[in-house]
């Protein structure tokens, strides 16, 4: 892969109709983005492929939908509320202001490049405030989701009970979450709105030593298997003075990015923290009954936490190729089969009536199995220019001898090699290709 650039993979991503600037015919509004038709594609890949990893595939795993909104004692217990804040410094010279922990020199201003110019950092605070019904007075005060965890864990027990879970079994969530960051930035990187993959993981606490273990190995293994590239991702352990108030064990799934090593996923081990905050603050006992020991303990959690839009980028950073084909260069996406928005592009080499028959054929035959496209307007140079920008596996075309020997010609994203074989064998042929990936 060259190193690709931020600008290179934006600008790709918003001439492609991935992701385009929110609010833009208004001048955008900083760091939200909206995501365009291949864009809501590549999200629900994504989602699903961690869907299937994590519920579908398990028995001991069960989803959940939980509301943005909840009780602003959830916050209260869970801790947020009084200290879900990062450091923020501003420099008295150009007035920027910055996230102390994340600048590379924590003296030097990044804007004006200035130093000692800082003013005391202050904590401040993350999550988005909202009110509820026609009054904007305290009593009404809801938030914004910072995370989609606390939702798993105020619906435990409802969950457990009617799923019918015993121990060791995860609740597993994906949705929307909001923080006020201070400097978001780095494309969809880090963004005010975003979307996270979570699943709280309940064992009993002699066992979460183990099941951190397991999810380390199992949520780095998963990226590599959607087709990262195995030297651009990573795991790091936190150092102690790093980890959260409620974690005894933290590791982040990295991925290089072009600006370095950062974050993609967070697996902590949070001990029995959350369910027995909530058991004080909420009076009801979220202890868990072992009925063959006959005892009750609060279990331990093992928490893998993603962000849906920020490993989509990532994916999109680490597909994105230049090589050269016959002589000309070009930009592919070299996306995972079963993370590309669209799965075969079906192209008929002119507009004329009796190639467009075929082509709505063929087209009849794919539709239905996997998201096709077709595409009828320009040169194919150009089409397949196209399909290869956008990661589109497998191009099939249709020539003027197809009206003859009804066989049409199958060209691989990657290597470009071509094939010719008869429409009977095509869905055949596509299937063996995928090789179940899709
Ligand atoms: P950071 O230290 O970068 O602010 P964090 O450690 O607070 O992140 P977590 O609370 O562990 O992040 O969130 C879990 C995951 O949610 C992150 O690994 C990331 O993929 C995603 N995520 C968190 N904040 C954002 C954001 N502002 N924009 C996009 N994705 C985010």
């Amino acid at each position: 892969m060259p190193a690709s650039s931020l600008d290179t993979i934006a600008n790709l991503a918003k001439r492609r109709g991935f992701v385009f600037p929110a609010s833009e015919i208004y001048g955008g509004l900083r760091s939200s983005y909206d995501y365009g038709p291949l864009g809501v594609e590549l999200l629900r890949n994504l989602r699903e492929a961690w869907w299937k990893s994590m519920v579908t595939d398990r028995d001991d795993i069960v989803g959940l939908d939980s509301s943005i909104l909840q009780a602003r004692q959830v916050w209260v217990a869970s801790g947020h509320e009084a200290s879900f804040t990062d450091p923020l410094v501003e420099c008295r010279n150009c007035n920027n202001r910055f996230r102390l922990d994340k600048l590379e020199d924590p003296d030097t201003c990044a804007n004006c490049g200035k130093t000692g110019t800082f003013t005391e950092p202050r904590p401040f605070h993350l999550m988005l405030k909202t009110y509820l019904g026609p009054v904007e007075e305290d009593a009404a005060v809801v938030y914004l989701r910072p995370e989609t965890a606390q939702g798993i864990f105020i619906n435990y027990e409802n969950v457990r009970r009617t799923a019918r879970m015993r121990l060791p079994f995860g609740i597993a969530q994906i949705g929307k979450a909001f923080r006020n960051e201070i400097t978001p930035g780095q494309f969809v990187f880090r963004t005010r709105e975003f979307e996270q993959m979570e699943m709280e993981f309940f064992c009993r606490p002699e066992e979460a030593e183990k099941w951190y273990r397991y999810w380390l190995d199992a949520r780095l293994q998963w990226y590599v298997d959607l087709g990262m590239t195995p030297d651009h991702v990573r795991l790091r352990a936190h150092d102690p003075d790093e980890l959260a108030h409620y974690s005894s064990a933290t590791s982040d799934v990295e991925y290089l990015f072009p600006w370095g090593w950062d974050e993609l996923e967070g697996i902590a081990n949070r001990a029995d923290f959350d369910l027995r905050a909530h058991t004080e603050h909420s009076g009801v006992d979220l202890q868990y009954y072992d009925q063959e020991a006959d005892e009750r303990f609060f279990p331990h959690v093992v928490e893998p936490a993603a962000g849906v839009t920020r490993s989509a980028f990532a994916f999109l950073i680490d597909a994105y190729d230049e090589d050269e084909v016959g002589g000309e260069s070009r930009v592919v996406l070299r996306l995972h089969p079963r993370l590309a928005p669209v799965k075969v592009a079906v192209l008929p080499l002119s507009k004329k009536d009796d190639l467009v028959a075929v082509t709505d054929e063929v087209a009849a035959l794919l539709r239905g199995r996997w998201a096709i496209e077709v595409d009828v307007t320009q040169s194919i140079g150009r089409r397949y220019r196209r399909q290869d920008e956008i990661g589109t596996p497998f191009c099939v075309t249709i020539d003027f001898d197809t009206l003859e020997d009804r066989a049409v010609t199958i060209r691989d994203r990657d290597t470009t090699e071509q094939v010719r074989l008869p429409i009977t064998g095509l869905v055949e042929h596509l299937e063996e290709r995928f090789g179940g990936a899709v």
